[in-house]
């Protein structure tokens, strides 16, 4: 667990022993976020993580004693899913308050260094094959408990013994299993599958008077003499051997690592790898791998595996651990993939691509093994996204019509025409309500492509019939926002219409008390209000954010869920939200443009819209990307839109791995701007570190036009809307992946004039600047995207991260070719066999089962 995680469990954990007293921390919780951002920052936790418990920290004095119970245990919850990492393992559970107070139990000491296990007894497959009972693995109980139950007895898929723990390989004893257990190692299969972080090449053998220096080698030869001396006072110890193989002979040295000279003597024939260095005009190693020569070569002449490690397990010890429990169960593990599909897709078998990817005979047999398991990855996954749409699909649900003379008066409505991509997509869904079957669509469109429209019209559908909808949103920003904006699009009158419209003879579909806003900065007391009335099923619209599902929010008759910038919640926020209601419909939007064949395999579960046109009148937002020198012209042309009564923004990105934060950069840049740019126009600031409540009274400034610049950090990144602006200036440009860089420029250019984006790098960088120009030559958010995909992977790209591609290790979203080709067959299969009855995909039912469990499943 991260040691910033581990904080705040420690403080939770107080807090709830405490009663939810808010003085678990001196001065109340909020009192930790300055120093513990900063540490989360250093643990390298994602930002809207950080800017998630921070939000909800701040507003945790404010919150009755129950509210806080229920928002720590929820925001703890929120963490164990650590948007894709395993930042904590403990259960949500381990928050209740523990007999003894203070105490918090589930925390303890640092485990103390184990010394290298060199005498280790060797492993016994016998002994792991024939423990009794064998628990299911950790990992996922919930995937083992629904195998158990719904897939007829398991089939004799791998050997039992692989569910053993660890401490079933010989050589592994408690302690060292609990380290193991740091790294997600708990049973026997784990092991197989804790795949190298990277490989070395050592498989260049030389003779010692044809070593060069600077370069990796390994070296064959015998160990001439070898002793231990300290030097510095006894503090470092220095082993030194002279290793010689008739060619030339070499000084070998290793500090601190004394017990080598007890396992090395004169005679003995070693090889070496490491990199030749010099010393005094001789060629040296420092700290090379050896291996006795008569063992097989694990580390020396071959390509070595580098696992990631944690306190108390060594390189070389993970490594021998592995090699022997790979290559005894590596052969024993069956296939899963139907063989004609392993064949026709020209892929390794699975013991192979095991064995291979621990440790490879040559580079060409680690890629074919990185291919086969690659494709497993999307086939597994794309074969559980078929499985869930067709579940999903064969679930009923209500049936919610909307005349096309009503469908018309509501369009007349809105204060402008529906573009032509509107239109369809309102058919799409407007089709999927009335289908019987749960809507599962995702919008995709651009920043500026109007999907709240969509979505205004999705909500008078359900609200015509009576019944509920509930929009979430990532931010309070972005839920305020629309909450507004639905406000106007549903319960305008007519006469408000008047001017801009011909007068509709169509009703509001709401009345305004009929919509509300919950966000975690809402009152308490109105809270309870907006609670009761959602129960009562007098509230038929709410728009909120994650208060929406940590809350005790219950509803009368919840139809439609809508969630909005769907990148940056987890699915099962979006099973939060769906099981609020009884099989309500989904719709799902994104501004994140992903190429079409991807989308289909990313969200395999979901049907695809695409508003793929922009409302008319639109002018291009002119891009330029500048030199740190040419801030200046950067500041005339803010200063020339400012005179015209446009407003500007300026985003400074964080700044991480040293003191500063965003909040100082943007503080400090704010200050500097202020005082001496534009001493005579007001200056704004937003950033992460600010109460809910007064970022949404800045921002409200700043769309009321109080202020002429709004400096900011990200936080203004998603959805905000503010038409008037038409300058966004985006210091450090550097740092931002072109989508979000796509996400920002769209903030500026929602009105008719002519807008600007000024891309500032840190540096004068030739290949930043080429990679910054491609934002100066488009704002097609597809292409950027595209680009964006293979400049960064799919790691860094938005979008990608709930969608389960981020858990893959060797599946790469850029190749296309693998991944429609792993889908081809999923579908193949699963036109044949959707169910994985028949006794020939039994295995696969099984590995299905494993690879889903974990809780990609979005169906609740
Ligand atoms: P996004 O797809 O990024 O969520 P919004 O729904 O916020 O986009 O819409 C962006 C802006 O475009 C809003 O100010 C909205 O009023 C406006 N808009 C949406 N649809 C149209 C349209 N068909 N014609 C003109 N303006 C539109
Ligand atoms: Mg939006």
């Amino acid at each position: 667990m991260k040691p910033s995680i581990q904080k705040l469990q420690k403080i939770f954990k107080l807090e709830a022993d405490r009663g939810y007293d808010n003085h678990a921390v001196m001065g109340g919780l909020s009192r930790i976020l300055d120093v513990w951002m900063n540490e989360a920052r250093a643990d390298g936790l994602p930002e809207d993580l950080i800017q998630l418990v921070s939000e909800r920290i701040q507003d945790y004095g404010r919150l009755t004693e129950k509210s806080r119970a229920e928002m720590l245990q929820g925001l703890w919850r929120r963490l164990q899913r650590g948007n894709g990492d395993e930042l904590v393992q403990e259960s949500a559970e381990q928050l209740q308050p523990t007999a003894e107070t203070g105490a918090p139990s589930g925390i303890t000491a640092p485990e103390d260094m184990l010394p290298f296990e060199e005498e280790q007894e060797i492993f016994q497959p016998e002994r792991a094959e024939s423990t009794p009972t064998t628990p299911a693995p950790q990992a996922a109980p919930t995937a083992q408990a629904v195998v158990q139950e719904t897939v007829q007895p398991p089939p004799p898929v791998e050997p039992k013994a692989l569910n053993a723990p660890l401490t079933a390989v010989r050589g592994i004893g408690e302690r060292l299993a609990a380290n193991l257990s740091r790294l997600g190692l708990h049973y026997l299969r784990d092991l197989l599958y804790y795949f190298p972080r990277r490989y070395d090449d050592y498989s260049r053998l030389k003779p010692i008077n044809r070593l060069s220096y600077g370069e990796e080698v390994t070296v064959i030869g015998t160990v001439q003499n070898i002793s231990t001396r300290p030097v510095r006072s006894g503090k470092l110890k220095i082993t030194e051997a002279i290793v010689s193989d008739g060619s030339g002979s070499l000084r070998v040295t290793w500090f601190n690592q004394d017990y080598i000279a007890r396992r090395l003597h004169p005679g003995m024939q070693i090889s070496l790898a490491g990199k030749v260095s010099q010393y005094l005009g001789r060629a040296v190693m420092d700290n090379p791998s050896w291996e006795p020569l008569e063992q097989e070569p694990l580390v020396t002449g071959r390509i070595v595996p580098v696992y990631s490690l944690t306190e108390g397990i060594r390189q070389k010890w993970l490594r021998t651990q592995i090699h022997k429990v790979v290559s005894y169960w590596g052969p024993r593990i069956p296939d899963y993939l139907p063989e004609e599909i392993r064949r026709s897709a020209g892929l390794v078998n699975l013991p192979t691509a095991i064995l291979q990817a621990h440790f490879p005979d040559s580079w060409e047999s680690l890629q074919a093994a990185q291919q086969r398991l690659a494709f497993d990855e999307i086939f597994l996954l794309h074969l559980g996204a078929l499985g869930q749409k067709r579940a999903w699909k064969e679930r009923a649900a209500r049936a919610f019509s909307a005349e096309s003379e009503w469908l018309e008066a509501q369009k007349q409505r809105l204060p402008f025409p529906l573009t032509g991509a509107q239109h369809r997509v309102i058919t799409e869904i407007q089709q999927d309500l009335l289908s019987g079957k749960p809507m599962n669509r995702l919008i995709q469109g651009d920043v500026g492509s109007g999907k709240t429209a969509v979505a205004a019209i999705a909500i008078a559908i359900i609200a015509h019939h009576g019944a509920q909808a509930a929009l979430m949103a990532p931010t309070s920003i972005l839920a305020e926002q629309h909450y507004k904006t639905l406000l106007s699009l549903l319960t305008a009158s007519d006469k408000q219409l008047d001017e801009e419209h011909p007068v509709s003879s169509a009703p509001p579909p709401l009345r305004p008390d009929e919509i509300c806003l919950l966000i975690g900065a809402t009152p308490e007391g109105e809270k309870q209000r907006i609670r009761a009335a959602l129960a009562a099923g007098t509230i038929k619209c709410v728009v909120g954010t994650h208060a929406l599902i940590e809350d005790p929010v219950e509803f009368a008759d919840l139809q439609l869920a809508i969630i909005d910038e769907q990148h940056r919640f987890g699915v099962e926020q979006r099973a939060a939200l769906r099981a609020k209601g009884d099989n309500p419909h989904l719709l799902v939007m994104t501004a994140t443009p992903i190429p079409r064949s991807l989308a289909l395999t990313i969200y395999g579960d979901l049907d695809l819209s695409v508003i793929d046109e922009m409302p008319p009148g639109r002018r291009p937002v002119s891009t330029f990307v500048l030199t740190p020198r040419e801030r200046e012209r950067a500041y005339t042309l803010i200063r020339n839109q400012v005179a015209q009564g446009r407003q500007a923004f300026i985003i400074y990105p964080l700044i991480e791995g040293n003191d500063n934060n965003d909040a100082k950069a943007a503080v400090d840049e704010h200050a500097m701007l202020q005082k001496e740019i534009f001493p005579d126009l007001n200056v704004g600031l937003l950033h992460g570190r600010m109460r809910p409540d007064e970022k949404d009274a800045v921002m409200e400034d700043f769309r009321q036009g109080k202020y002429h610049i709004l400096v900011s950090t990200t936080v203004i990144e998603v959805g905000v809307d503010v038409p008037n602006a038409s300058v966004i200036l985006i210091e450090g440009a550097n740092r931002f992946g072109l989508a979000q860089l796509h996400q920002l420029r769209g903030r500026v250019g929602r009105g008719a004039e002519q807008s600007y984006c000024l891309l500032i790098p840190d540096h004068p960088d030739a290949a930043e600047n080429e990679r910054l120009q491609v934002m100066a030559s488009t704002n097609d958010g597809f292409v950027l995207a595209e680009k964006d995909l293979q400049q960064r992977g799919p790691g860094q790209f938005f979008g990608v991260r709930q969608s389960g591609y981020a858990e893959m290790q060797f599946a790469n979203l850029t190749d296309i070719r693998l991944v429609e080709k792993a889908c081809r067959f999923a579908q193949l299969l699963f036109d044949q066999d959707p169910n994985l009855t028949r006794p020939e995909h039994q295995l696969l039912a099984f590995a299905l089962q494993q690879s889903w469990g974990g809780g990609k499943g979005d169906i609740s």
